[in-house]
Protein backbone atom coordinates (compact mmCIF):
# COMPACT_ATOMS: atom_id res chain seq x y z
CA UNK A 1 0.00 0.00 0.00
CA UNK A 2 3.13 2.00 0.74
CA UNK A 3 4.96 3.76 -2.32
CA UNK A 4 8.42 6.08 -2.26
CA UNK A 5 8.91 8.93 -4.24
CA UNK A 6 12.41 10.01 -4.51
CA UNK A 7 12.76 13.43 -5.02
CA UNK A 8 15.62 16.21 -4.67
CA UNK A 9 15.08 18.83 -2.42
CA UNK A 10 17.97 21.52 -2.22
CA UNK A 11 20.53 18.23 -3.14
CA UNK A 12 18.95 16.07 -0.12
CA UNK A 13 17.36 12.81 -1.92
CA UNK A 14 13.96 13.19 0.00
CA UNK A 15 11.64 10.22 0.36
CA UNK A 16 8.18 10.53 0.69
CA UNK A 17 5.74 7.98 1.66
CA UNK A 18 2.86 7.78 -0.47
CA UNK A 19 -0.06 5.34 -0.09
CA UNK A 20 -1.31 3.73 -3.18
CA UNK A 21 -4.94 3.68 -4.16
CA UNK A 22 -6.29 2.04 -7.61
CA UNK A 23 -9.22 4.38 -9.30
CA UNK A 24 -11.67 2.06 -10.93
CA UNK A 25 -12.94 4.25 -13.75
CA UNK A 26 -11.90 5.04 -17.95
CA UNK A 27 -12.83 8.43 -17.01
CA UNK A 28 -9.74 10.47 -17.72
CA UNK A 29 -11.17 13.57 -16.09
CA UNK A 30 -12.20 11.74 -13.05
CA UNK A 31 -8.59 10.35 -12.75
CA UNK A 32 -7.61 13.91 -12.88
CA UNK A 33 -9.81 15.59 -10.39
CA UNK A 34 -8.70 12.73 -8.11
CA UNK A 35 -5.48 13.24 -9.14
CA UNK A 36 -5.85 16.80 -8.07
CA UNK A 37 -7.50 16.14 -4.34
CA UNK A 38 -5.58 13.15 -3.38
CA UNK A 39 -2.25 14.05 -4.44
CA UNK A 40 -1.43 16.88 -1.56
CA UNK A 41 -2.38 14.68 0.83
CA UNK A 42 -0.05 11.73 0.39
CA UNK A 43 -2.20 9.45 -2.33
CA UNK A 44 -1.24 8.07 -4.80
CA UNK A 45 -3.69 7.26 -7.82
CA UNK A 46 -3.22 4.34 -10.13
CA UNK A 47 -5.45 3.89 -13.06
CA UNK A 48 -6.91 1.20 -14.68
CA UNK A 49 -4.81 2.19 -17.84
CA UNK A 50 -1.63 2.80 -16.05
CA UNK A 51 -2.25 -0.89 -14.89
CA UNK A 52 -2.85 -2.04 -17.90
CA UNK A 53 -6.71 -3.39 -17.07
CA UNK A 54 -9.09 -3.29 -19.42
CA UNK A 55 -12.80 -3.46 -18.05
CA UNK A 56 -16.23 -2.47 -18.67
CA UNK A 57 -18.05 -4.30 -16.21
CA UNK A 58 -22.39 -3.57 -16.83
CA UNK A 59 -23.09 -1.15 -14.50
CA UNK A 60 -26.54 -2.52 -14.00
CA UNK A 61 -27.41 -1.39 -10.21
CA UNK A 62 -30.23 0.45 -9.26
CA UNK A 63 -28.38 3.30 -7.23
CA UNK A 64 -24.89 5.38 -7.77
CA UNK A 65 -23.73 3.42 -4.48
CA UNK A 66 -24.68 -0.02 -6.29
CA UNK A 67 -22.45 0.63 -9.55
CA UNK A 68 -19.46 1.79 -7.33
CA UNK A 69 -19.48 -1.57 -6.01
CA UNK A 70 -20.09 -3.57 -9.17
CA UNK A 71 -16.70 -1.55 -10.41
CA UNK A 72 -14.83 -1.58 -7.76
CA UNK A 73 -15.54 -5.87 -7.36
CA UNK A 74 -14.34 -5.98 -10.62
CA UNK A 75 -11.17 -3.93 -10.15
CA UNK A 76 -10.26 -5.72 -7.08
CA UNK A 77 -10.53 -9.29 -8.37
CA UNK A 78 -7.51 -8.49 -10.95
CA UNK A 79 -5.28 -6.08 -8.55
CA UNK A 80 -3.74 -6.71 -4.90
CA UNK A 81 -4.37 -3.00 -4.12
CA UNK A 82 -7.21 -1.22 -2.09
CA UNK A 83 -9.68 -0.26 -4.91
CA UNK A 84 -11.99 3.34 -5.26
CA UNK A 85 -14.32 3.53 -7.78
CA UNK A 86 -17.02 6.48 -8.42
CA UNK A 87 -20.33 7.00 -9.70
CA UNK A 88 -21.75 9.81 -10.28
CA UNK A 89 -24.34 11.47 -12.07
CA UNK A 90 -26.63 14.81 -12.21
CA UNK A 91 -30.04 15.04 -10.85
CA UNK A 92 -32.60 17.42 -12.87
CA UNK A 93 -35.00 17.94 -10.18
CA UNK A 94 -38.48 19.26 -12.05
CA UNK A 95 -37.47 15.46 -13.26
CA UNK A 96 -37.09 14.16 -9.93
CA UNK A 97 -34.01 12.18 -10.37
CA UNK A 98 -33.68 12.10 -13.89
CA UNK A 99 -30.91 11.20 -15.55
CA UNK A 100 -29.00 10.54 -12.37
CA UNK A 101 -27.47 6.95 -12.72
CA UNK A 102 -28.04 7.16 -16.08
CA UNK A 103 -26.11 10.70 -16.79
CA UNK A 104 -23.60 9.36 -19.28
CA UNK A 105 -25.89 7.00 -21.23
CA UNK A 106 -28.54 9.72 -21.54
CA UNK A 107 -26.15 11.59 -23.66
CA UNK A 108 -25.01 8.56 -25.52
CA UNK A 109 -28.38 7.24 -26.46
CA UNK A 110 -30.72 10.23 -26.24
CA UNK A 111 -28.06 13.39 -27.79
CA UNK A 112 -25.70 11.32 -29.53
CA UNK A 113 -22.81 11.26 -27.55
CA UNK A 114 -22.82 14.68 -27.90
CA UNK A 115 -22.80 17.40 -24.34
CA UNK A 116 -23.74 20.21 -26.82
CA UNK A 117 -26.77 18.38 -28.14
CA UNK A 118 -27.93 17.24 -24.65
CA UNK A 119 -27.57 20.78 -23.17
CA UNK A 120 -30.10 21.88 -25.96
CA UNK A 121 -32.64 19.14 -24.89
CA UNK A 122 -32.45 19.68 -21.43
CA UNK A 123 -33.38 22.93 -21.95
CA UNK A 124 -35.76 22.24 -24.18
CA UNK A 125 -37.26 19.81 -21.26
CA UNK A 126 -37.26 23.06 -18.88
CA UNK A 127 -39.12 25.30 -20.95
CA UNK A 128 -41.66 26.80 -19.44
CA UNK A 129 -40.88 25.58 -15.88
CA UNK A 130 -39.61 27.43 -13.39
CA UNK A 131 -37.87 24.70 -11.17
CA UNK A 132 -34.46 24.42 -12.80
CA UNK A 133 -32.55 22.85 -9.63
CA UNK A 134 -29.75 20.22 -10.57
CA UNK A 135 -28.36 18.01 -8.34
CA UNK A 136 -24.91 16.21 -8.70
CA UNK A 137 -24.50 13.13 -6.58
CA UNK A 138 -21.41 11.34 -6.05
CA UNK A 139 -20.98 7.78 -4.79
CA UNK A 140 -16.84 6.68 -3.66
CA UNK A 141 -16.77 2.92 -3.12
CA UNK A 142 -13.55 1.78 -1.48
CA UNK A 143 -12.79 -1.95 -1.10
CA UNK A 144 -9.81 -3.00 0.41
CA UNK A 145 -9.73 -6.59 0.93
CA UNK A 146 -10.47 -8.92 -2.12
CA UNK A 147 -13.53 -10.43 0.09
CA UNK A 148 -14.03 -7.34 2.68
CA UNK A 149 -16.96 -4.82 3.60
CA UNK A 150 -17.50 -2.44 1.09
CA UNK A 151 -17.30 1.10 2.41
CA UNK A 152 -19.39 3.45 0.39
CA UNK A 153 -19.09 7.53 0.85
CA UNK A 154 -21.56 9.81 -0.69
CA UNK A 155 -21.92 13.36 -1.65
CA UNK A 156 -23.95 16.22 -3.02
CA UNK A 157 -23.20 19.08 -4.54
CA UNK A 158 -26.39 21.87 -5.60
CA UNK A 159 -26.98 23.78 -8.48
CA UNK A 160 -29.12 25.22 -11.04
CA UNK A 161 -28.78 24.75 -14.79
CA UNK A 162 -28.07 27.57 -17.07
CA UNK A 163 -30.37 28.78 -20.17
CA UNK A 164 -27.47 28.12 -22.18
CA UNK A 165 -23.78 26.42 -21.82
CA UNK A 166 -21.03 28.78 -20.28
CA UNK A 167 -17.55 27.84 -20.43
CA UNK A 168 -15.43 24.78 -21.35
CA UNK A 169 -13.99 23.84 -18.13
CA UNK A 170 -15.03 20.93 -16.17
CA UNK A 171 -16.27 17.68 -18.01
CA UNK A 172 -19.51 16.20 -18.56
CA UNK A 173 -22.65 18.79 -17.84
CA UNK A 174 -20.35 21.14 -16.01
CA UNK A 175 -20.90 23.95 -18.95
CA UNK A 176 -24.82 23.75 -17.92
CA UNK A 177 -23.87 23.87 -14.40
CA UNK A 178 -24.37 26.97 -12.03
CA UNK A 179 -23.47 25.73 -8.37
CA UNK A 180 -25.64 28.09 -5.87
CA UNK A 181 -23.31 26.65 -2.95
CA UNK A 182 -20.50 29.06 -4.15
CA UNK A 183 -22.38 31.26 -6.68
CA UNK A 184 -19.99 30.01 -9.43
CA UNK A 185 -20.42 28.42 -12.87
CA UNK A 186 -19.16 25.03 -12.93
CA UNK A 187 -17.65 26.00 -16.95
CA UNK A 188 -16.18 28.55 -15.84
CA UNK A 189 -14.36 28.84 -12.65
CA UNK A 190 -11.19 27.09 -12.12
CA UNK A 191 -10.34 23.82 -11.01
CA UNK A 192 -9.45 23.98 -7.46
CA UNK A 193 -12.82 25.90 -7.03
CA UNK A 194 -14.79 23.21 -8.42
CA UNK A 195 -13.17 20.33 -6.44
CA UNK A 196 -13.82 22.31 -3.06
CA UNK A 197 -17.59 22.16 -3.16
CA UNK A 198 -18.03 19.67 -5.67
CA UNK A 199 -19.99 16.28 -5.13
CA UNK A 200 -16.65 14.56 -5.76
CA UNK A 201 -15.00 15.82 -3.16
CA UNK A 202 -17.84 15.53 -0.29
CA UNK A 203 -17.73 11.80 -0.89
CA UNK A 204 -13.78 12.04 -0.99
CA UNK A 205 -13.46 13.60 2.64
CA UNK A 206 -15.70 10.81 3.77
CA UNK A 207 -13.50 8.67 2.39
CA UNK A 208 -10.42 10.51 3.87
CA UNK A 209 -11.91 10.44 7.01
CA UNK A 210 -12.33 6.57 7.50
CA UNK A 211 -8.59 6.13 6.47
CA UNK A 212 -7.16 8.71 8.64
CA UNK A 213 -9.66 7.17 11.68
CA UNK A 214 -8.04 3.39 10.85
P1 LIG B 1 -20.23 7.36 -14.60
O1 LIG B 1 -20.13 7.66 -13.13
O2 LIG B 1 -18.88 7.06 -15.18
O3 LIG B 1 -21.27 6.34 -14.89
O4 LIG B 1 -20.66 8.68 -15.38
C1 LIG B 1 -21.21 9.72 -14.72
C2 LIG B 1 -21.61 10.79 -15.73
O5 LIG B 1 -22.26 11.81 -14.98
C3 LIG B 1 -20.44 11.46 -16.42
O6 LIG B 1 -20.08 10.85 -17.61
C4 LIG B 1 -21.00 12.87 -16.64
O7 LIG B 1 -21.85 12.88 -17.75
C5 LIG B 1 -21.83 13.08 -15.38
N1 LIG B 1 -21.02 13.68 -14.31
C6 LIG B 1 -20.63 13.09 -13.16
N2 LIG B 1 -19.85 13.92 -12.44
C7 LIG B 1 -19.75 15.04 -13.16
C8 LIG B 1 -19.05 16.26 -12.93
O8 LIG B 1 -18.34 16.47 -11.94
N3 LIG B 1 -19.18 17.18 -13.89
C9 LIG B 1 -19.93 16.98 -15.01
N4 LIG B 1 -20.58 15.87 -15.29
C10 LIG B 1 -20.49 14.89 -14.35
Amino acid sequence: MTAFLMSNYRGYDKIIHMKTLVLATNNQHKVREYNEMLQPIGYEVKTLKELGIKIDPEENGTTYAENAYIKCKATRELVDLPVISDDSGIEIKAYGTFPGIFSSRFIDEQCEGSYEKGFVKINEMLEGKEDRRAEYHCAICLLEERDGEPHVFEGICEGVLLHEPHGTGGFGYDPLFHCTETDQDFGTCTEDEKNAVSHRKKALLGLLKYLNNK
